[in-house]
């Protein structure tokens, strides 16, 4: 509750969304699944991080996926190359972790420096072990309602609904940006729910009379507390996908995309930090897990052919 004690007043601590507490409960399912794994086949999915270079965000994100992908049971493989790796080196070292039968996902942290070509990179990943959703075969089956691997920040943003709301059958949803890693896919997910789905992006007119008519507003932009209190009616529920580096009263701090303290009349909101953030490395987890699943049914499968 710290993260949003100052606005307790204004955001009753009911309506907060505590996406970490969501997302401990998540890992903590994903442990006992692993655990189970590892009882009855003696074995653990396997998580492969690449890190080009030496950016000090990225570091620390691969850090700590490392620090959780371990704490749940999994094995971790990291790779970190030196920023000057070329293409052909990378897409190299991809389709070996392809061919690794104790990798079942591979996620490439972004962004890679600027000689490299990310969309390539992402397109060699064998899409069953593409954990990030990024690959265009499961931005594909997700539009045709397939079974994809979806990317982690919607899924985290759509488990936090369904939790909070059950049901979402009818709803209005709009989401605000159209991003490929959040935008688009969150459309697509809360769109097989059976909501009713608006996409608004910087084009878009009269944004906030397209937010103030939904029930769901989910917003993705990276614009530090663009979303004001009159762009939202009253019980409507709010997903704060933004983090943004600001500084305050000479103090750096993180906000989101929406201005939480003038959030009281919604339904439910989430903050930032302490609401969707945690959600995504969970969610990374869950793919790498769901991926080993199926990469064992694929082999179940292909066992009884044989025989
Ligand atoms: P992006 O820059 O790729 O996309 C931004 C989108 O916002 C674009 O579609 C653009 O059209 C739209 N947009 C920009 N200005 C707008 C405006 N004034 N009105 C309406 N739409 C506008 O960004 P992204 O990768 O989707 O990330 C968005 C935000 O979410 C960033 O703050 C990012 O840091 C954050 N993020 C958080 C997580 C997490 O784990 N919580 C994960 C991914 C991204």
């Amino acid at each position: 509750m710290e993260a949003f004690a100052q606005s307790e007043a204004l955001v009753p601590a009911s309506s907060v969304i505590d996406g970490k507490a969501y997302a401990a409960g998540l890992m903590s399912r994903v442990k006992t699944e692993v655990a189970e794994i590892k009882g009855r086949l003696n074995t653990v999915p396997g998580l492969a991080v690449i890190l080009v270079g030496e950016d000090p965000a990225s570091s620390v994100y691969v850090a700590s996926k490392r620090r959780e992908t371990q704490a749940a049971g999994m094995n971790s493989f990291e790779h970190r190359l030196p920023e000057t790796t070329s293409q052909i080196v990378l897409l190299d070292l991809v389709k070996e972790l392809n061919g690794d039968p104790r990798v079942h996902g591979i996620l490439v942290q972004l962004p890679l420096p600027g000689h490299l070509d990310a969309d390539a990179v992402i397109e060699a990943i064998d899409p069953a072990k593409d954990v990030d959703g990024f690959h265009v075969i499961n931005a594909g089956r997700l539009t045709v309602g397939q079974n994809a691997l979806v990317p982690c920040t919607p899924l985290g943003c759509l488990m936090l609904l369904k939790d909070r709301l059950g049901d979402l059958t009818g709803r209005h949803a709009v989401v605000v940006g159209r991003s490929n890693i959040v935008g688009k896919p969150m459309a697509q997910l809360l769109l097989q729910e059976d909501c009713t789905v608006t996409i608004a992006h910087r084009h878009s007119r009269d944004l906030a009379n397209l937010t103030r008519i939904a029930d769901i507003v989910v917003v993705a932009v990276g614009r530090p507390e663009m979303v004001r209190g009159d762009w939202i009616k009253p019980g409507a529920t709010v997903i704060d996908v933004g983090i943004n580096r600001v500084v305050r009263d000479g103090k750096s701090r993180l906000v989101g995309d929406v201005a939480f303290a003038e959030m009281g009349h919604a339904h439910a909101v989430t903050p930032v930090p302490g609401g969707v953030g945690p959600m995504t490395i969970g969610c990374l987890l869950s793919n790498t897990l769901e991926a080993f699943r199926r990469a064992q049914d694929r082999e179940e499968t292909s066992a009884m052919e044989i025989s």
